[in-house]
């Protein structure tokens, strides 16, 4: 393992080619490294002696110790130990972990490249390149950003029925030594400061989409990749620094301008039948990390809300009450449906665990269902301060703090700086530059919606649901295999 500055000696030596608000920046600069603190936390965390055996793992290729976020899941427990690493480091830093990004790619790519070589009866060696990148990958404690999203063009077209074939990322050339990508993914969490960039379809393929079926992993500053960037850090603290004002988090539109991937690196190619398995593996193991994630979210928004109430004399108020236990209730079956998935998760041919289709899906719906209700919540709870009250700076001017400390005071006892500190707080969560961005990710982040539903109802067994009410109908019950058949 390395330490997080080994990490951004990495990052410095990379070629530049990321790029935001029309200059060229270094993976250092001063705003990536806001975006960038909570991957920096997981270096350092791994580093200290109390987290041993929670953050760091032993590597079931080479028996060393290893950054659990570079793990591939071999039991139960360590499904569990993803999910609460998730949920008790979330709450560090006040966002988004970023580092599964990488490992629930390379979970999904454990499976995948597996089942591809068994399907071609060992005429492929997909699972031995993958071997030998995931050796690198835990050697040199890798950090990998999921590039799976494509821009889609016409929403209603599949990838080569569009008018810009590269509207889907695709092969347009193979060479002896490897193959020419060429496309655009988007939403790339990590882009502009991950090792590399690690590539699988976003969608199921049919056969003329051979070009279109192929995984891989690069360096983010290989030639032709282009990385524009977005950062949606928080703003600084000045009277009031805290922890939460330090964690941002960046994304990337990944352009792949004719890009060479040696055949080394190569983890799908063609294998049209197994490119959807790919890009549904990767979201049914996001959704899992999901189920850790949310539910930390959920705390964040709940605990600054009953914080808000408390120092506002409303805690015991009976809709304040009813409020919370909305929250916990989110939370807690959000957590639950993880714990389940795992515990009801199948082994895959290549040994990695592989938890339940159902319970990831049902829980990162009843997340992404709740996510704008909860914050309508501490919105309620706060009233209109977070939006309207004075800049830091104000707090900081002898003038007119001591107006600020009278006017602002809310319940007997409590001091002022905690009124202010907690209202800042609910200021960066409700209408903060994260806000939107944890929102929208609460939304669409591992696939929109719709794509829960249809993972949910293509594996749900809802023919036995029918015949237990035709049996309580006094209706003939009808075998479900029959029924296929037809
Ligand atoms: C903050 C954030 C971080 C993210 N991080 C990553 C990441 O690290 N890596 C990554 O690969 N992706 C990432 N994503 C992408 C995420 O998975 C996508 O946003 C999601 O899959 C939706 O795709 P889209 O944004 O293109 O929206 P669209 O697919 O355009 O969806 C918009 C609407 O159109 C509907 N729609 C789309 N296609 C059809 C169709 N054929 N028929 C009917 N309706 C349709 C959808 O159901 C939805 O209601 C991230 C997203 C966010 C917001």
């Amino acid at each position: 393992m390395i330490t997080s500055e080994e990490f951004l000696e990495r990052l410095r030596r990379m070629r530049p080619n990321c790029y935001m608000h029309g200059e060229l920046i270094k993976r250092d600069d001063p705003r990536m490294l806001v975006s960038m603190k909570d991957i920096l936390m997981t270096y350092d965390l791994a580093q200290d002696p109390k987290y041993d055996g929670f953050i760091t793992a032993t590597s079931h290729i080479s028996g060393k110790k290893i950054n659990r976020w570079n793990h591939i899941h071999q039991s139960v427990e360590d499904l569990l130990l993803k999910q609460k690493i998730t949920r008790e480091f979330s709450h560090m830093s006040g966002t988004c972990i970023q580092r599964c990004m990488g490992c629930d790619m390379m979970n999904a790519l454990s499976v995948v490249t597996k089942e591809a070589d068994e399907q071609n009866n060992g005429k492929t060696e997909y699972y031995a390149r993958f071997l030998n990148f995931l050796k690198e990958w835990q050697d040199k404690d890798m950090i990998g950003a999921a590039a799976q999203t494509d821009v889609k063009g016409d929403r209603l077209l599949r990838p080569h029925e569009q008018a810009d074939p590269d509207l889907y990322l695709r092969v347009v050339d193979r060479k002896p030594g490897g193959i020419i990508v060429r496309g655009c993914k988007v939403h790339t969490t990590v882009g502009q400061y991950c090792d590399e960039l690690i590539v699988t379809p976003c969608r199921s393929l049919t056969p003329e989409e051979k070009d279109w079926a192929v995984c891989f992993s690069i360096p983010a500053d290989t030639k032709g990749v282009k990385l524009l960037v977005e950062a949606a850090n928080p703003t600084p603290r000045k009277a009031f620094p805290a922890e939460v004002a330090k964690h941002g988090i960046g994304h990337t539109t990944t352009i792949f301008d004719d890009v060479f991937v040696p055949y080394e690196r190569v983890f799908l190619d063609g294998e049209t039948r197994l490119g959807g398995r790919a890009a549904l593996l990767f979201a049914l193991y996001h959704r899992h990390s999901y189920t850790g994630c949310k539910p930390a979210y959920t705390d964040i928004l709940m605990g600054t809300t009953a914080l808000i109430a408390e120092v506002s004399g409303i805690e015991r108020e009976q809709h304040v009450r009813h409020k919370l236990a909305q929250m916990i209730s989110v939370a807690e079956l959000v957590n639950a449906a993880g714990i389940a998935a795992a515990y009801t998760s199948t082994k895959a041919s290549s040994g990695t665990q592989i938890p339940d289709v159902v319970f990831c899906n049902v829980g990162r719906k009843h997340a992404g269902e709740n996510i704008y209700h909860e914050y309508d919540i501490l919105c309620d709870i706060c009233g209109g301060q977070p939006q309207t009250m004075p800049y830091e700076e104000e707090y900081a001017n002898p003038e007119f703090r001591p107006y600020l400390d009278k006017y602002f005071a809310r319940k007997k006892d409590v001091p002022p700086e905690t009124i202010h500190r907690a209202f800042r707080l609910a200021q960066d969560l409700l209408a903060g530059p994260l806000t939107s961005n944890m929102q929208i990710a609460g939304v669409h982040g591992g696939g929109s919606p719709i794509m829960e539903d249809i993972a949910i109802l293509g594996t749900y067994d809802i023919e036995e649901k029918k015949n237990i009410a035709r049996r309580l109908a006094g209706i003939p019950e009808v075998d479900p295999k029959a029924k296929k058949r037809k």
